[in-house]
């Protein structure tokens, strides 16, 4: 594995082996704190949109495994980006100063993919666009199957499915991991005009992983074991108006809170890749089925640790 670009790539072979390498640093760095794997690595962190856990996880992923990072935020008024270079330079620049990967969140779909083109490093997507976001599905999933021990697990997605980039990479990943004895039926739940994109519907259809779609929320919520809520991505919108309206019904109509996440089964869990702004209600939180504070934050670190490990010291995984 060089780049991680999509959640395309990966093979069920490939899933389970970053999830048992995920499973053991996570023993190591409790039995041992800071492990020396990446000693003399440095990992470049180029985000050009917001974030808070993606940056800091891959951050002190990389230095709870011994090596360093560096760093520009908000890459598109503090790089060169805000003068005009394009983002093949930026990656060309960069590589020139000997550094071992680079982690890029970028506003644009494919940014990551451009970027790999013309590099000699591996190149992480943390984020393109509406594209995908595949060390985070990496995490989602990790999440569910440790969670979730049923032959056949529904996992009802909600809000933003048309901007969100996560349950995207989801999708992707789950038809990669999905097997005879894993399997899987999804729910798309949201307002129709955010709803799940073709080609991902045409992805899942492809590998016959079932599906439905729907608005009714009271219907969905009994019968799944994962609910995977998501925020309305506002910023993703051409026209503000459609944006506010999208938020509004988002949070109002198809919020989670206490009363609804009752009818839930009690083995269920929620699910949300976080920031929340309004679709889960607070009063979920200490529901033993919230899995997003901290659990599911947490296993991003496991996570990405175990794919910094298998990237850049794939002899010690
Ligand atoms: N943090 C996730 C992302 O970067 C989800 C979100 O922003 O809504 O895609």
């Amino acid at each position: 594995m060089k780049h991680v670009l999509s959640a395309s790539q990966f093979s069920r072979e490939k899933i389970l082996s970053l999830f048992a390498t995920a499973d053991r640093l996570k023993r190591e760095r409790k039995d041992h704190g800071v492990l020396d794997y990446l000693r003399g690595k440095l990992v470049y962190l180029l985000f050009y949109e917001p974030s808070t856990r993606t940056r800091t996880s891959f951050g002190l992923a990389a230095r709870y495994l011994g090596g360093r990072t560096d760093f520009t935020e908000a890459a598109g008024i503090f790089s060169s980006a805000a003068k005009g270079e394009t983002l093949e330079d930026t990656i060309r620049v960069l590589q020139s100063y000997e550094i071992d990967a680079i982690v890029i969140r970028h506003k644009e779909r494919g940014a990551a993919e451009a970027a790999a083109r013309v590099a000699g490093i591996p190149i992480i997507n943390a984020g393109d666009g509406d594209g995908e976001h595949p060390t985070q599905a990496l995490l989602d999933l990790y999440t569910i199957v440790s969670n979730v021990r049923r032959d056949e697990i529904v996992v009802a997605m909600g809000g933003d499915l048309k901007h969100g980039r996560t349950v995207r990479s989801l999708c992707r990943l789950i038809i990669k991991y999905a097997a005879d004895d894993a399997k899987f039926c999804l729910v798309f739940c949201s307002p129709p005009e955010l709803a799940m994109r073709d080609d991902v519907l045409d992805e899942l259809r492809a590998a016959g992983i079932p599906f439905s779609v729907t608005d009714n929320l009271s219907e969905t919520l009994p019968a799944c074991d994962v609910f995977y809520q998501t925020r309305v991505q506002r910023e993703r919108f051409a026209n503000a108006l459609l944006g506010d309206a999208a938020f509004l019904d988002v949070q109002t109509r198809f919020a989670l809170n206490a009363a609804n996440v009752a009818t839930m089964k009690p083995d269920a869990i929620i699910l949300h890749p976080l920031p929340r702004v309004g679709e889960i209600s607070p009063d979920v939180d200490a529901d033993p089925r919230a899995k997003y504070f901290p659990e599911q934050t947490r296993n991003g670190l496991y996570v990405r640790m175990a794919l910094l490990l298998t990237i850049l010291r794939p002899d010690a995984v």
